[in-house]
């Protein structure tokens, strides 16, 4: 089991920022824990792959720097409805 299943805060997996929170608990003491980062929104379980929970692991692909967040693309906007016709 990982440290970050015994319940230990690490650095976000993909950003390696150290803004996670826990976002949620399981009912039941101890089973799953859900982690979230303030930084680049990343959310994820103790009881996923260490390749999503552990930041040495996580793909290098999808890493991100925290200092390049603000230079990504906004994603587009959805366009107003158009008007239905009569
Ligand atoms: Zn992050």
């Amino acid at each position: 089991m990982s440290a970050i299943a015994q319940g230990a805060i690490q650095a976000c997996p993909r950003c390696r920022s150290n803004t996670v929170a826990v976002r949620a608990v399981s009912p039941l003491a101890g089973v799953w824990t859900v982690y979230g980062c303030d930084t680049c929104f990343y959310t994820w379980r103790s009881t996923e792959p260490e390749t999503n929970t552990d930041p040495d692991q996580y793909p290098a692909v999808f890493r991100l720097a925290a200092a390049d967040l603000p230079k990504l693309q906004v994603a587009p906007a959805i366009p107003p409805l158009q008007a239905k016709k009569p």
